[in-house]
């Protein structure tokens, strides 16, 4: 099995997997319970914590634990906006959100906010003059992804805080950083609130995080009893979140010989597919080297990956979220329907080996040949 679609969601590390293995049998009890199983279960939580704050630069009060980064987003931006109604009614996203962000925003536009979408120039960057006009007295959240999930587009989120707090020091700055982490340095200071997902980075699925800066008030999304967690009430993930922290600690080691390697394998793939007529690489300039995008002229992405599948070649669609649908941010970036519909994400780890690319390029000349739309330049 060749595996190309990290970015939908990696294989848990083993590890990662003893840690959640070990937690879940000796540590049975109730954080919630007065007990002493309940308080060794209570301890576990600190200590995850504690380690988590420290990766991430931030203060243990600062890390809410949530079922993944669907969940984060949620919380964040239903949060802020009910938390600062009477302050105004005003939020702006990118054009490059994960679609989860406008499923929200679509919510919210039902509770009477307004909604709008800032511009990006044509490698993906947020046009700042464009965040810069949109910035109204009433703005009170701006909500911007440090990675885009289909194209990889990194944003500069340090200048776009920069030109927001300028503009208006009291609007919050949430960022989606789920694809950032485990893959680039993240600076969670840069922004007031970030988003994360375990599954991204090696760990279980159904864990994620919320960073909360201490200085920005929430309401929650979740009732329900709570004696330690205001924001999100029930019965915490103990062995998840043990297994949390040392996917981070596993998860963020050696970033920069790992981005290297993955880089060659990235401009492998490039150098090939540019012999080919049919393909346009989507991903640019300012794309992280483990997500690229491309669109296959003419050709329908699940019968591609379809195909792929029978080598046993695993690539991603649109998102692992909205696969089929014509891609929003590939519209955002070049207006073209066409282009939109037809794109394949093949997205690399550092656990992406050489034999595995050569093997997948040799199966995607095939594959493309069978499906009658290969056009060589050479
Ligand atoms: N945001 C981004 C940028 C993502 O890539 C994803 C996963 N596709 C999510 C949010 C949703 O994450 P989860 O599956 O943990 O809810």
């Amino acid at each position: 099995m060749i595996y190309l679609d990290y970015s939908a969601t990696t294989p848990i590390s083993y590890d990662v997997l003893d840690s959640y293995d070990k937690a879940s049998k000796e540590f049975i009890g109730n954080p919630n319970s007065l007990h002493g199983l309940g308080i060794k279960s209570k301890e576990l939580i600190s200590s995850a914590t504690k380690q988590i704050s420290e990766l991430l630069g931030t203060s243990e009060q600062e890390i809410i634990y949530t079922s993944g980064a669907t969940e984060s987003n949620n919380m964040a931006l239903i949060g802020v906006a009910l938390a600062r109604k009477k302050m105004g009614n005003h939020i702006i996203v990118s054009k490059l959100e994960h679609p989860s962000i406008y499923k929200i925003c679509d919510y919210l536009k039902e509770l009477g906010f307004l909604i709008s979408y800032v511009d990006n120039d044509s490698d993906g960057l947020v046009n700042f003059e464009d965040l810069k006009n949109k910035i109204r007295a009433e703005t009170i959240l701006v909500s911007i992804c440090a990675v885009n999930s289909e194209l990889g587009i990194r944003e500069p989120l340090k200048m776009i805080r920069q030109i927001i707090k300028k503009e208006n020091p009291n609007i919050i700055f949430h960022s989606d950083m789920t694809q950032a982490l485990g893959k680039i340095p993240v600076i969670v200071k840069d922004v007031d609130l970030a988003s994360f997902s375990l599954h991204k980075i090696y760990g279980p699925k159904g864990i994620g995080l919320l960073y909360k800066s201490n200085l920005v008030k929430l309401v929650p999304i979740i009732h329900g009893s709570s004696k330690d967690n205001e924001l999100r009430a029930g019965t915490p993930a103990v062995a998840l979140i043990a297994a949390a922290a040392k996917a981070i600690r596993l998860g963020i080691q050696d970033l920069d010989r790992k981005e290297t390697f993955i880089k060659k394998l990235n401009e492998k793939i490039v150098e090939d597919f540019n012999n080919y007529d049919g393909i346009t690489i989507n991903s640019t300039k300012y794309s992280i080297p483990h997500i690229l995008n491309v669109s296959l002229k003419g050709i329908k992405p699940e019968t591609f990956v379809h195909a792929m599948e029978e080598y046993e070649i695993y690539l991603g669609t649109n998102t692992a979220c909205s696969s089929g649908d014509v891609s929003p941010t590939i519209m955002a970036l070049y207006d073209d329907k066409e282009r939109a519909i037809s794109t394949i994400r093949i997205s690399l780890s550092y656990l992406t080996t050489t034999e595995e690319i050569n093997r997948f390029l040799n199966c995607f000349s095939i594959v493309y040949k069978k499906l009658g739309s290969l056009n060589m330049v050479n």
